[in-house]
Parts: structure tokens; sequence; C-alpha cells
């Protein structure tokens, strides 16, 4: 198979399984035991603490918490926020956020809170005069991801932080989720209070992820019950997914961000753009604004998920983007903010590589990718 996926998951690294395999046989003590057993499971979590905090760029091990995953981050991060400024009732953030945002904002609204979703423009850019014009006095939270899961774009967050501080008393969280592993991050100089990731996008288990929270702010408990991780989550440690996770962190240090893949991405990109008529690139051209990984091309004029069930026979893996409904035959909202014409955004497939992806697997799909496109234009013509 070619799996051209890994916005949505990744394979689990080979490096990663090693580092925890001695956790499920072998040092399985409860990190919170006061025998040697459990203090071995203790030394691992904070081992892992600091791979990840020293990945992040952080001042501090301590400014790491263990969470399941993204989802759970970016919930805790703003419920946090929102307890801290409990006076302020707007949050800032934009049209294109992955539905962890968007869904928790709607809820929000619900409880009486301002949401000011920022445009896009059709590049999907962010306007950073209206990211100043949109915060103020009354602002509680400002939240953007720092890459878009569809379409690869990058949102300058450094720049945004200064924004944000010099206009407001505001906290700032920053999905990292695509990031990681992608482009290089550090948090250290940067005015981003909160952080979340996800171990399954770069190469660790699914079910573990982190939020860096810098180190002056209280953080309000999400799991109340326990003393674990600095009687901020309770609840025993998901000890190997947190190892893991330090693997994980681990191997990003080693890439010279991403050159090798940036290669093959841009060889599909290129030769899709080149050979298949009708298709166009969503998302910024120039290169340092978009994850080096992704490509998000619309094959004008087809459904995108007959062309992935084609691929699905080829056993080749791709996606339409998180949010794109076949059933309602409506866009995905991140194409609808950028201004996507209809019948490009329903003909939207989002390639996603990994530092496992071959140049093989490439080739094949460049070979087999366009007989599929012009067998559909023939049969199915969406518009
Ligand atoms: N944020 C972004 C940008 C994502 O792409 C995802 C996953 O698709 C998430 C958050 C949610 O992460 P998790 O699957 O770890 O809950």
């Amino acid at each position: 198979m070619i799996y051209l996926d890994n916005n949505a998951t990744t394979r689990t690294a080979p490096e990663v399984l090693a580092a925890i395999e001695p956790f499920l046989n072998q040092f399985y003590g409860n990190p919170s035991s006061s025998h040697s057993f459990g203090r071995e499971s203790r030394c691992a979590i904070e081992n892992a603490r600091e791979q990840t905090a020293d990945a992040l760029g952080a001042n501090a091990a301590s400014e790491i918490v263990f969470t399941s995953g993204g989802t759970e981050s970016t919930n805790w991060a703003i419920r946090a926020a929102l307890e801290l400024k409990p006076d302020k009732k707007r949050i800032v953030t934009t049209k294109v956020e992955h539905e962890v945002v968007a869904r928790t904002c709607e809820h929000l609204q619900t409880k009486g809170y301002e949401i000011i979703l920022l445009d896009v423009d059709e590049n999907g850019l962010l306007d950073l005069d209206a990211v100043r014009a949109a915060v103020d006095e009354k602002t509680a939270l400002v939240s953007v991801m720092q890459a878009n899961n569809e379409t690869g774009v990058i949102f300058p967050v450094e720049e945004i932080g200064k924004i944000v501080k010099e206009n407001s008393n505001a906290l700032f969280h920053v999905d990292g989720v695509q990031a990681i592993g992608k482009i290089p991050v550090s948090l250290k100089e940067t005015e981003i209070d909160f952080f979340a990731v996800s171990g399954h996008k770069f190469h660790a288990p699914k079910g573990i992820g982190a939020l860096f929270v810098r180190d002056n702010l209280p953080l309000a408990p999400f799991f109340i019950g326990g003393g674990q991780e600095n009687r901020r989550r309770a609840g025993t440690e998901n000890l190997t997914g947190i190892v893991a996770l330090g693997a994980a962190f681990e191997l990003t240090k080693k890439l010279d961000f991403q050159s090798e893949i940036r290669i093959l991405r841009n060889r599909l990109e290129n030769e899709i753009l080149k050979n298949i008529p009708d298709t166009c690139l969503n998302g910024a051209k120039k290169e340092n604004l978009r994850l080096p990984n992704t490509t998000n091309i619309s094959f004008a004029g087809i459904q995108g998920e007959a062309i992935l069930a084609h691929l699905d026979a080829h056993e080749i893996y791709a996606s339409t983007g998180s949010a794109c409904n076949s059933e309602t035959h409506t866009a995905s909202p991140v194409l609808s903010a950028m201004n996507t014409p209809y019948r490009e955004a329903m003909g939207a497939i989002r390639f996603s590589l990994s530092r496992l992806t071959t140049a093989e697997e490439i080739e094949k799909t460049l070979q087999i990718l366009p007989e599929i496109i012009e067998k559909l234009r023939k049969i199915s013509p969406l518009i």
C-alpha cells in the first residue's frame, strides 16, 4: 500500500516501538509507587518530559503536561484561559481552525462568549491587521493553529503572539498539532501561553499528546482525583504513551527539517499540476508558507470522494481533508473560507507525506492518478 494520509495519522516509528517495549513487559511499575520499581517508571516519564520540553524549546520541563492528544490539549487550554480571565468574554480565532477549536467556540458562543472568526485570503493566509483590529481589552483568548491540517498553510504565530500582547492582556493558544516534526518549533522566545501537540501525527501511537503551559500560569486541573501531573491531571499516567511521545520528539530533533519530504512533495505536486488538466493548488504558493509534507490539489469538476475510492482500489490512501462532507455536498469549511470555487473545492484531495514515504511510492501514484482522473471525468462529471 501507499500511505499518503500522514496528516490524519502516522505509522509508529520503529525507534518509538523499541523505546516503549521495555515499559510494556519489563518496567511496568506504577509511577506513583514509592518502591524502586515504580521509580523506574517515574524516571521514564520525567525523561520524556525533558525530551518534550527540549524539542519544543520550552524554558522548563515543568511547562509540559501530558494529555491524551490534540483534542484534549486544546480543550484544556481554552478552558484554562477562560478561567484565568473570568471578566473577559471575547475569543478571537480563525475560520480555518480544526473542528476541536471550531466546535468548542460554537459551544462557548451559547454560553455568552463573543467569538470573532478571522477571515483568510484565497491562499489561506491571515491578514495581521485584522488580527490587530480584533484583539482588544475585552479579549480573554486568541487561538490559532500553527499549520493547517488540510492545506498545510503556516500562520506566523510568533508575529501573531506579539500583536496579541501589544493590544491586550489576552492569553494566546496555538494548536501546534500539524507543525511538530514538519517545521522547526521553539516556544521560549515567543508570546505563546499554550501550545497543543498530538503524538500520533509524528510517529508516536494514538492517545498521547501534550500541552505546553507557560510556567507562570496556574492551570486549572483537567481531571480531579489524584496528584498526577503535578495535580493538574489525575489518573495513572499513560506510561508507554508518554515514553513514546518523548522518543518521537527525539526523532524530530534529527530531521534537517524535512528537505527530503519537500523534494518528494514537490515532485508529486508539480507533476500533477503540469500533467493533469484542470487542476490547481489550494493554499499558499510560497514554499515557506506551507508545510513541506502537504499538498492539497483540486481536480475540478470531479467528486473528491470518487477519486479517493479509485485510489483506494490501488491501495493508495489519501484524503479529501478533514471536513469535506460528501453527503451534504458541501465543501470543506477551510476551502470555503478561502473562497475556492465549488467545482474545485469538491474535487480537492490532500496528499500528506511522512519521512517514511519513498520516491517509488510517489512515482507509482503519479503513474496511476492520471488514468483515474481521465476515467472519472468521462463517467461522473460533477458540473
Ligand atoms: N488539531 C489539528 C490541526 C489536527 O489536525 C488534529 C487532528 O486531526 C487535532 C487538532 C486533534 O488531535 P487528536 O487527534 O490528537 O485529538
